[in-house]
């Protein structure tokens, strides 16, 4: 099976020429690396019965606009794509 490479032109097609990233959104080059803490959970009634899930990812923020992006962990991922808990993920199920 060949091995799969990442086209080096669309790595570097949303870097300026300084090679900072530019924001998605508004195409400024003011996005800034967090640490993100986040609780999701799932939407409506039928979410009050599922886990929230906590999460840690780095969040890239951007200052003029606000769009932030962050990637999800696989462990986090499958708490949301199965909405039940995973071992080591960190969830909230509910009641005191
Ligand atoms: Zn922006």
């Amino acid at each position: 099976m060949p091995e799969k490479k990442s086209n080096p032109a669309d790595l570097r097609s949303m870097e300026s020429n300084q090679g900072t990233i530019k924001c998605k959104r508004c195409l400024s080059q003011s996005q800034k690396e967090f640490s993100g803490e986040l609780a999701i959970h799932f939407k409506g009634l039928a979410g009050l019965n599922k886990p929230i899930v906590w999460a840690f990812p780095k969040l890239l923020v951007c200052s003029q606009c606000g769009f932030a992006e962050f990637t999800l962990p696989e462990r986090e991922l499958r708490v949301l794509r199965n909405g039940t808990p995973v071992e080591g993920a960190m969830v909230w199920l509910g009641g005191m």
